[in-house]
């Protein structure tokens, strides 16, 4: 099952195969993350976080937006300020897009995509939550 990504309506009418516009969707999808990343910061939309807003208190994923951009822009100082996470959440993004064009040239196969997709996944999961209890105990 997978959601019908707008490069796919264009990629099967093409010729390109289901397979291969799922994996198309799986290596733009990351890209277009950051994309929106950038976008956001341009258009200047600002802080809507709902946890924050609620509570009171930042969420783990407050300022990942702010550090991705710092990233892309290559101020990495100010990406580690904004959240230190932010490295792992793009280097999360490269590395699925990497491996799943590995998967589609053939190197890898589809479970060593999950495997990456599922630990990579966890291991940024896991760091966000280290990184806000760290940030909430010592601001
Ligand atoms: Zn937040």
């Amino acid at each position: 099952m997978g959601v019908a990504l707008p490069w796919q309506w264009f990629a099967q009418p093409c010729g390109i195969s289901k397979d291969q516009s799922q994996l198309l969707s799986y290596f733009l999808s990351p890209l277009v993350a950051l994309c929106a990343v950038a976008a956001i910061h341009v258009t200047s939309l600002g802080n809507h976080c709902l946890f924050e807003h609620l509570l009171g208190i930042p969420c783990p994923g407050c300022g990942i937006t702010t550090s991705l951009f710092a990233i892309l822009t290559g101020n990495l100082v100010a990406a580690w300020s904004a959240n230190p996470c932010g490295f792992l959440v793009f280097a999360s993004l490269l590395g699925q897009s990497l491996v799943t064009a590995l998967e589609y040239f053939s190197v890898l196969d589809r479970g060593a995509r999950l495997d990456f997709a599922l630990h990579s996944n966890s291991v940024v999961a896991s760091f966000l939550i280290i990184a806000w209890m760290a940030h909430l105990i010592r601001p």
